[in-house]
């Protein structure tokens, strides 16, 4: 994955936790404020032995693990191999993008994912997505539950919102469109309806809503070279937590959908905060995709109590993506190099590297690992 930063960048979810590979010593600074060191809870310690990267990839594969959070554009033997070694599920999510040709249309997207689902032998599934650009057609809310249901009665299991809602998508009058807008309301409906998971996007990092001092904040960037998502100054633009609100109403008007908020719903500063929402909606529940540097690199006893408390509320997903133009081995080299850092920092109490980073294992117990990595994700995404 640390060799994909500049395609990552380029379309897909613009990751912090790329961003912060750029500025550890700002990340550790801003986790140092984020993260309040207040458990008690000592590690034990750390063992001298390291897993070696087939012993980590044996365990993750003991999972059955579902990864529900990548981008998938191709595949080839190697990857199909991978994924039968690895006995790993994946859950293909679909974006339009208009910033980035593969993903300025939606129906070749779903035409090709469908191609990927079929050839795999079960292990890919899909989760659809609408084209948000077609909002001021006056026809948008029913032709978008159209082809969700169409895709729906195909096999698809999720839908997929982006940040294109609250940081993009301008309604007829120019104002921008928040997440919770009445014309989504009944896609939110439907998707309940089909007993379908809603995959939210929304917002982002901090820093987008922020001024840019690129000698200061090398985080800034990707926002440099992105400016689309960079909101600052831009007239009218949501802030961030209007547009966090807006997600929340749509959990609150909605109890009987199924909410994954992706990225750590875009709270992964703050894990007190993460809390506080799934206090206070069942129905909803975080993923982990490009977001593991936050947890890796934040208190180990509180990442942990963290985890084992909320266990039942988070799914294991990665944003790793197959473009287009991939050279699928490097690319399944590099699928293999995060699943063994993620599972060398879930399932062992080991110290070790990531990104010249010292990070510590959690050492969870197996159960938990079986619900982060597999079943939560059933709960969650029905049908996997
Ligand atoms: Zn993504």
């Amino acid at each position: 994955m640390s060799t994909s930063i500049g395609k990552t960048f380029n379309h897909c979810t613009h990751t912090a936790m790329m961003l912060l590979r750029k500025a550890p010593s700002l990340l550790l600074l801003l986790l140092a404020v984020a993260l309040t060191v207040s458990n008690p809870i000592s590690m034990a310690a750390a063992s001298q032995d390291k897993t070696s990267e087939a012993d980590a990839l044996k365990g993750f594969a003991s999972m059955h693990p579902i990864d529900v959070h990548v981008h998938v554009f191709r595949s080839g033997p190697g990857f199909q191999a991978m994924l039968e070694e690895e006995q790993l599920t994946l859950l293909n999510i679909l974006v339009v993008d208009d910033t980035w040709a593969p993903r300025n249309q939606l129906q070749p997207q779903i035409d090709d994912a469908w191609k990927l689902v079929h050839s795999s032998k079960g292990h890919v599934f899909l989760c659809t997505t609408f084209d948000g650009y077609k909002f001021n057609s006056p026809t948008f809310t029913q032709d978008s539950i159209r082809q969700i249901d169409r895709d729906f009665k195909d096999g698809a299991i999720g839908v997929k919102i982006w940040k294109t809602f609250g940081m993009e998508i301008k309604d007829s009058a120019g104002k921008y469109v928040l997440p919770d807008d009445p014309k989504l309301q009944p896609i939110f409906e439907d998707i309940a309806q089909h007993d379908k998971t809603l995959m939210a996007h929304l917002a982002e990092p901090d820093l987008a809503w922020q001024p840019l001092d690129v000698k200061k904040d090398p985080l800034g960037q990707y926002y440099i070279d992105n400016p689309q998502w960079h909101m600052l100054n831009k007239p009218g633009v949501p802030s961030k937590k209007a547009i966090l609100e807006a997600r929340d109403h749509i959990l609150e008007k909605n109890p009987k959908l199924r909410m994954v908020g992706v990225h750590l719903g875009s709270m992964e500063m703050d894990l007190d905060d993460i809390a506080r929402h799934l206090d206070k909606y069942p129905n909803f529940a975080v993923d982990t995709a490009a977001r593991m540097e936050y947890l890796m690199y934040g208190d180990p006893a509180k990442v942990r109590a963290f985890l084992m408390k909320y266990q039942d509320r988070v799914l294991y997903g990665t944003d790793l993506d197959m473009n287009p133009d991939a050279k699928i081995d490097e690319s399944v080299k590099e699928w293999k190099e995060t699943y063994v850092n993620d599972w060398r920092f879930f399932a062992t109490d080991e110290t070790f590297q990531v990104e010249g980073r010292k990070v510590r294992g959690l050492k969870l117990p197996k159960e938990v690992l079986q619900k982060i990595y597999r079943t939560n994700a059933q709960h969650w995404v029905k049908g996997l």
